[in-house]
């Protein structure tokens, strides 16, 4: 599988991921790799909060208003209507998250090397 089949493939099970977090279903990110996991579960909520208006007793969609719909009204309006804007809110979300984890390493080495060079 080449690097995008990887993460297209990740983007599309984190995105049900979400959508389930948003309506209170179970889902499992458990068979992630445990240094994606955290960055995985991160973006889950993150995502997941945008996708709910949560009106008391009615049910909202949080990306276009449509409501009120039963919990499995929603589920399957944010699947069927949203899916691909899901995925693309899950792409960026983990992109922004891998590249300030790439950026703090770089930052970390950085520091390392001035220490180095201040301790002659
Ligand atoms: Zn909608």
């Amino acid at each position: 599988m080449t690097g995008e089949g990887v993460l297209s493939a990740l983007r599309s099970r984190l995105a049900e991921a979400a959508i389930r977090h948003a309506l209170g279903l179970d889902y499992s990110l458990d068979e992630l790799p445990s240094g994606v996991r955290r960055i995985a579960a991160d973006a889950v909520r993150s995502v997941a909060a945008r996708l709910v208006e949560d009106g008391g007793a009615s049910l909202r969609c949080g990306l276009c208003g449509r409501g009120p719909f039963t919990r499995r009204g929603l589920y399957l309006h944010l699947k069927r209507v949203h899916s691909a804007a899901i995925e693309a809110m899950i792409g960026e979300e983990v992109s922004h998250r891998l590249w300030s984890l790439r950026y703090a390493d770089v930052l970390v080495e950085a520091a390392g090397s001035g220490g180095v060079e201040h301790a002659h």
